[in-house]
Parts: structure tokens; sequence; C-alpha cells
């Protein structure tokens, strides 16, 4: 027996399987449309391909009045609009790239509905009106309808969607969501229903916060005052997690990455992310010709026109390009589902972002391979990018934490980014052991590992475990002395400093007098150098700013912005440490 005890329950599961042909609720769906069919102010984190559009359109279907969609990217309205038609459900847009008949003939029917002129339940209601967050600040006259569908009582609710696009604190924040305050000052009885894959607490605070909705309740018996949040785990069982090591030299980077395109996905559609717009160019000219052309790339980034940009998803959607080469501006609009692998050419600015980067793939369900490749130094690059953005390091640093674990498990490293689960309340069945038993508190499988990504699948006879007590001292010692003299290092300056390379010599400016060549005698004061190699050097160095042994620090400069390493906050267990295990 499947029963929530609404009135609803049977009529949800009729039209779904109906009018979508779909026979049971996955993961929370049906708990979200039980809250939407009650009015509920919704907050609802589900990963991308997990269903999250069922969860408004089978209620707005249902329920009398219309239910406005505000969502960041005409591609995106498009794709459900056609999607709804398809299915014979009456849903509209309102966009700047439309017709002048269409939108006209859009208002007019929304106007109708206003004005009682058409039943909401005849067939010719609009149960769906898809919009963009501009269309709400700029068309004064929409607005204006907007206000008539409320006042006669036909706005069923608003569903946002992207909702993270509202806090600065998120990945992808969007100023024209900020003007999404006004709903409910301005139209206080319709529930807001708040959509998204990613939405980590600080930005679910932020989020509930700037919407003025009512504080999240939690538990079985709610009261009905709060906002009901719900969330699904965000793993993804058909994405393959992978991190690998990227070499110094892009040369040879790009032949690895032909290499495992050609060997892993010869056939298949792909993404590349790289670091920047410059980058993604050279990167798609790279695959290109040491593949000989059997790599078929394409470009996007924001420099890139308009008009290209459309015949680029055109090509990538008939074929004629397999692999885009792209900046993060190549995003939320993409529809393929048959993305198979998504490398990352560079790490992310976050951990966020990089979930939702890597989670285009596999939209369908079937296996596709998330590939980073990743070395220390592009941590303090991008450091230097991020330099003028609040909240930019700590940031970098979750992905970067992220980058150098080699045991955890890529899914539970992921589970960070979800606010805790909520308790099971009302709206899921009590008899369904599919809804309550896996969203209880109690279900454990949360915190199991995955089994198929790179640290589940890593033999532990590979982890090389060394102490490293020594070598962090004498880094820590280093970067001490440098800093005292007044001098400045880079990750990869500190890295051969320690190792005694380079003289043993280092810049300290001395303003007006130029600069000045100090000479670091590593014999002397930390009893020899450090007897490990680059590589291992810069990621011992990642890790210790991950612990705040160190710190970075950020200089602007004629030309670009430099990152320099220096001693951190817990510096004072430097003393701690040496005392023990040197003397
Ligand atoms: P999201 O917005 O969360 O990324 P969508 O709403 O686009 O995901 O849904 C992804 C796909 O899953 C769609 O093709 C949709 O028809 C399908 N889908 C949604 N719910 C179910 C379900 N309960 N059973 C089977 N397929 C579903």
């Amino acid at each position: 027996g499947h029963d929530t005890g609404f009135e609803w329950g049977k009529a949800l599961k009729g039209q779904m399987k109906r009018v979508f042909g779909i026979d049971n609720f996955r993961l929370c769906q049906e708990g979200v449309c039980n809250a939407n069919m009650d009015g509920r102010d919704i907050v609802c984190v589900m990963p991308t391909g997990g269903g999250k559009s069922l969860t408004y359109q089978l209620p707005a279907l249902l329920g009398a009045g219309c239910t406005l969609v505000i969502s960041p990217l005409i591609s995106l309205i498009t794709d459900q609009i056609l999607h709804l038609r398809e299915a014979g459900v009456e849903a509209v847009m309102l966009t700047g790239s439309m017709a002048k008949e269409e939108k006209y003939d859009a208002m007019r029917r929304l106007r109708l509905l206003a004005e009682g002129k058409l039943g909401p339940r005849e067939g010719d209601a609009i149960k769906l009106c898809y919009f963009t967050p501009e269309k709400l600040a700029n068309d004064k006259s929409f607005l204006g309808l907007i206000q008539k569908l409320y006042e006669s009582g036909n706005l069923a609710r608003f569903v946002i969607d992207e909702a993270h696009c509202l806090s600065s604190l998120g990945h992808d924040f969007r100023h024209d969501y900020q003007k999404l305050h006004i709903l409910r000052k301005q139209f206080p009885r319709v529930p807001i229903m708040a959509l998204s894959a990613t939405c980590p607490p600080l930005v679910l605070k932020d989020l509930v916060k700037t919407l003025g909705l009512p504080p999240i309740v939690d538990g079985y018996n709610a009261d009905d005052e709060g906002t009901v949040y719900f969330t699904s785990p965000l793993y993804r069982k058909n994405l393959h997690y992978k991190i690998l090591a990227k070499p110094a030299k892009s040369a040879e980077m790009y032949q690895l990455m032909v290499d495992y395109i050609l060997e892993h996905h010869p056939n298949d559609t792909g993404i590349v992310y790289c670091f920047s717009r410059k980058e993604s160019e050279i990167v798609a000219q790279q695959l290109k010709e040491l593949s000989q052309n059997r790599i078929r790339t394409g470009t996007y980034h924001a420099d890139v026109a308009a008009a290209q940009k459309e015949s680029l998803h055109k090509a990538w959607r008939n074929g004629s390009v397999r692999v885009v080469c792209a900046t993060i501006a190549f995003g939320l609009g993409i529809d393929k589902g048959d993305v198979r692998f998504v490398i990352h050419h560079s790490i992310s600015k976050s951990l966020e972002g990089f979930y939702q980067e890597s989670g285009r793939a596999g939209r369908d369900g079937k296996d596709s391979d998330c590939v980073l490749y990743y070395r220390p130094q592009d941590g303090t690059n991008l450091v230097s990018m991020v330099a003028t953005e609040r909240d930019g390091q700590s940031k970098i640093l979750s992905m970067l934490e992220f980058a150098e674990d080699v045991e955890q498990c890529r899914k539970i490293q992921f589970a960070t980014l979800n606010p805790s689960e909520t308790p099971p309340h009302r709206y899921f069945s009590q008899s369904s052991n599919l809804s309550i038993a896996s969203w209880s508190t109690s279900d454990s499988s949360a915190l199991q590992r995955c089994g198929h990504c790179d640290n589940c699948l890593r033999a532990q006879d590979t982890i090389h475990r060394r102490d490293v007590t020594l070598d962090t001292w004498k880094i820590l010692k280093v970067a001490t002395i440098v800093n005292r003299a007044g001098g400045k290092v880079t990750l990869s300056g500190l890295a051969d400093l320690a190792r005694g390379l380079g003289g043993g010599k280092f810049e300290v400016n001395q303003g007006k007098r130029g600069k000045m060549k100090c000479a670091l005698d590593l014999e002397a004061e930390c009893g020899g150098k450090v007897g490990i190699d680059k590589i291992e050097i810069e990621h011992l160095l990642i890790q210790l700013i991950l612990k705040k042994y160190l710190d970075v620090e950020y200089h602007q400069t004629a030309y670009k912005g430099i990152v320099y390493i220096v001693p951190g906050q817990l510096a004072p267990t430097l003393v701690h440490l040496s005392r023990k295990d040197i003397e």
C-alpha cells in the first residue's frame, strides 16, 4: 500500500502516469509534491537529473491557478516548454527572445485567466508560465499582470529554479536573482519553492533570508508555518570520479588528455573545463592536432560571439563537435543527456563548482567519467584569480582539500556540500518503504563508501605513507626566516628554497633602495635540505596551507597578482614540533 493519507495522493500518481508516463516517485519527489499541494514554502535540493521538475509540474497540473517558474536561462526554459507541450501540458514562456505575436498571445491568455474569463480548470488555462529574473526586474506590465493574477487568486506558487544563484556566497551568483526578494513582499500569500542541485548550509541560510521565507522547520510533526526543506544525497552512482596527476609541462598534459580520450571515449561526447578563455582555445586546438582530428573539438567561453555559441550548441547536438573545451561559462544551458565524460584541465574555484561542472556528465543516468587533472600549482594560481572575491580563498581550499585527499570516498566528500538531512516529516508516505526508509537519519547508506571512485578503488599498498614531521619543520622554518627578513616566496619558490635549489637565495624588497638578495644557510638553520621531490613538496605545501601551518598572501603587481606563502596562524606549533622531533 502506498498512501500518504492526503486527499490528492491518488490523483498525483494517476496524473504522473497519464501525463508523464512515470510509474513511481524517485528520491524525495513524493514528499515535495505533497508539501506543494499543501501550499507550503519549500526548499528542495536534489542532484542533477534527480527529477526536480516533476515536483512542481505535477502539483501545477493538479491544483488551481498558474505556477510561475523563474529560471536563469532561455535555453533551459525552452527545453522545459518543449517537454511539457509534448506531454500536452499548457505551458507558456515570456522571454526577450520570443516573437511578438507569441508574447502577446501568452500575455492575453494570462490576462483572461486573471479576469476570470478562463475557468482555472478549463483545458485552455495556462498551468505553468516560465520567465527569467530579468523579466521580473524590467517588465512593469508583466509585473502588473502577476499582480492581477494574485488578486484574482490565480497564482498557485512561485518556483525558483537554480535558486543558489540568489546567494553571493554560492558559486554562481546572479544579480538579477536578488530582485526576487520582492516576491514575498508583494505577493505574501503565494507559496515559494526554491530548487537547486547544490546548496551548502551558508547558501541555504542566505537564500531563506533573501527570499524572506520563514525559518526551516524540521521533525516529523512539523508545524504548518515554516519552510519545508527536502534534500536527497547529492551522490550519483553513474558518475565515476578520478583525480589524476597533472604534469607541469603543458605539452605532456595535452598528450595525456588525448590518450585518455582516445582510449576511453573515442566516439563520445564530452566537456573539457579549462582555467581561462585562452586556455580553452589552446586545449581545443591541441586536442584536435595531437589526435589528427579524431577528437572533434569546439570552444566556448564568455568572449565567443552569441551567434558562434548558438552554432556550437547545434554542432554539439548533431555530433559534428564532440568535445567542447570551455570555461565555466559553458554551463547551465547544456541540454545534452549523453555527456560521457567531463575533464577538468584545472581545478574549479570551489568544490560546489566542481560538483556542478562535473555533474553535467551522465544526466541520462548512464555510466560516465569525471576526471580532474590536478597539480598544486593550480591552487595558488587560482587563489590569485579570486583574490578580490568574497570567500574566494576559502572556497578554493575546499577544492584543494578534495583534490589532495587520496583516501576518503568522493561521495562522502561531496556529502559535505549538503546541509544535514532533515528527519522525515508528514509529507512522506508512512507506509512506503521508499520514502521514509531512504530519508530517515538512521539510514547509514549515505555514509557508506561508493566503491567505485578513485579513492575507493585505490589499492592500499599504493598509498605511500611517510613521516613528514621533520620536512614540515624545515619548511616552516624556511618560511619563517624568509618572512622575518621581509622577503616573499611563491609556492614553487618555497619548494625550491627548502630543497636547497637556486643557491639558497631569496629576495627582499627594500622599497626605494631596490631589491636585495638574502642567503639562507639551510645546513645551519635547518640541519640540511628537505629531501623530497618537487611535486611531492608542493603537495605537502598545499596540505600545510589546508592545515593552516602556512598561509597565502596575495600581492597585486603591475601585470598580475602573485600569491606568496607565509607562515600561518599555527606557527607556534612549530616550536613544539621542533623540540620533540629534532632536538
Ligand atoms: P533535474 O531538474 O533534477 O536535473 P529533471 O527534472 O530534468 O531533473 O529530470 C531528469 C529526468 O528524469 C527527466 O527525463 C525526467 O523525465 C526523469 N524523471 C523524473 N522523475 C522520474 C521518476 N520518478 N521516474 C523516472 N524518471 C523520472
